[in-house]
């Protein structure tokens, strides 16, 4: 088994520029996943200069290459949670971007030359309990007629059509979702960029920044030589999601970044796969704890994702967990090998929100993907961008919404194994009072 991303296999990380000829920027982005490269695309396309991308990995290194590429964003609160945090209109504004995320980030898509696997066959989400079940009919019911058109709720017989499974009691199936090859769109991503004029550093080190009169004086430092180098940019964005460095305690005591780990099966009969997961739709589940999972791209592998542990784990530990899960899922699977566990950094925020703004310092932030970030840092790359751009009617939504901290918390997330344990219980607890009707 290798301890590698599956998607390296065909789109391995490669390295940007690893020498600075100027060190005058007019924007510097840190992060070069989703969310930093799309702010890049977005400032060169409104035809902002020297724009410059550095990342202390490979590009697209952290979560952007390694994830499970399922394309849907969903808010994981309602309109009422939000309105009670946000007020009513920012509540809205919030759920609007929620809504435009994966339209955006399709826009994006099609102004890409390099191919990435883009299928859109949909999503399955299986209901954990009856509850939920209800709860997605009374979800398909809230639509307005013609986004009703592309749910369907479907009951545990009805389901085994689209996902072939019996651990769940029915399903709600969304038809305009899909997937992509997480790696392949990071390096479409950084090319366009790069075709705009962005120049991409990696193996630097953001170590802070100082505010001096009209720009910043920032500090990045070599990974291989330990050297300090010098930078200066009118403007700053740090799109570092769960790798955020711990020295940055303002944004640490807002995040909480949490590890989620990944297997693949190896190359299986095609016809095997088509009757478990047909039409290479991709699913997850309704559970605190929950199982994500799909196809890969030729439709011949099964990649299976969750948190098999809430200690930090090797890939090896975290692969013998996650193997029990896809056979408690399809036990059909008994004999097929692994080939590949992985793992990488999300970031979740107290309040379940994505956010965007700009810190006391005057950098400006996007974080917190909360899981799910393809579309949704894809598109608040471009939304900070345009808050950078001091674009009218940027101040909405997400872009400067208010983002929580947790007094007692110090950026160490020591809480998790309790939590863990806390959900899981909530999960068994789900299943034993569970009633039909
Ligand atoms: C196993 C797994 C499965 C997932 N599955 C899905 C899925 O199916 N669907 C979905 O929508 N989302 C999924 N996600 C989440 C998704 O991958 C992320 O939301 C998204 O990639 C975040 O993009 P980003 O640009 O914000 O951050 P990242 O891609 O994590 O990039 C942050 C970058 O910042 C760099 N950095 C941090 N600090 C510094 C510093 N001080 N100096 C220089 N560089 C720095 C890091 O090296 C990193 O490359 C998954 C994530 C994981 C880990």
């Amino acid at each position: 088994m290798k301890t590698k991303p599956f998607w390296w296999e065909e789109a391995e990380p490669t390295h940007g520029e690893r020498r600075f000829d100027t060190r005058k920027f007019s924007v510097v982005i840190i992060g070069s996943g989703y969310g930093g490269l799309s702010a890049a695309i977005t400032l060169a396309e409104a035809g902002v200069t020297d724009v410059a991308v550095i990342d202390a990995q490979r590009i697209g290194e952290g979560a952007s290459s390694r994830n499970g590429g399922q394309i849907g964003s969903a808010a994981k609160f309602s309109l009422d949670e939000a309105a009670r945090r946000f007020g009513l209109q920012r509540a809205r504004e919030i759920l609007d971007d929620y809504d435009q995320a994966m339209p955006f980030m399709l826009k994006r898509a099609a102004t890409l030359k390099d191919a990435f696997d883009l299928n859109l066959s949909g999503s399955v989400s299986g209901a954990h309990s009856y509850k939920d079940l209800k709860a997605f009919r009374a979800y398909r019911d809230g639509l307005s007629l013609d986004k009703r058109a592309s749910v369907d709720v479907l009951d545990a017989d009805e389901m085994q059509a689209v996902l072939k499974t019996d651990i769940y009691r029915g399903a709600l199936v969304k038809h305009d979702t899909g997937s992509i090859h997480p790696a392949k769109y990071i390096r479409a991503l950084a090319n366009r960029a790069r075709e705009l004029g962005v120049r991409i550093f990696t193996g630097f080190r953001y170590v802070g920044s100082t505010r001096a009169s009209g720009h910043f004086d920032i500090r990045v430092e070599d990974v291989e030589t330990r050297n300090t180098v010098q930078l200066s940019a009118e403007k700053v964005l740090m799109a570092a999601n769960g790798y955020v460095d711990p020295s940055l305690r303002w944004l640490r005591q807002r995040t909480i970044p949490v590890q989620s780990y990944m297997i693949a099966t190896e190359q299986l009969p095609f016809d095997q796969l088509e009757e478990l997961m047909p039409r290479n739709r991709v699913a997850g589940d309704t559970k605190h704890i929950l199982y994500y999972f799909r196809r890969s791209p030729d439709g011949t592998r099964i990649l299976f994702g969750g948190r098999a542990r809430f200690q930090t784990s090797t890939a090896e530990q975290s692969a013998v967990g996650l193997r029990k899960f896809m056979l408690h899922t399809f036990p059909s699977l008994e004999r097929a090998a692994i080939s590949h566990s992985w793992f990488g950094n999300v970031c979740f925020a107290y309040d379940f929100c994505s956010h965007a703004g700009r810190m006391e310092d005057g950098v400006h932030y996007i974080s917190c993907c909360n899981g799910g970030g393809i579309s949704m840092m894809t598109y608040l790359g471009h939304r900070s961008a345009e808050m950078m751009l001091e674009l009218p009617g940027h101040d909405r939504g997400i872009v400067n919404s208010h983002f929580p901290r947790l007094y007692f918390y110090n950026g160490n997330p020591w809480f998790l194994p309790v939590v863990g344990t806390f959900y899981r219980a909530l999960d068994r607890t789900a299943r034993l009072f569970d009633k039909a009707g």
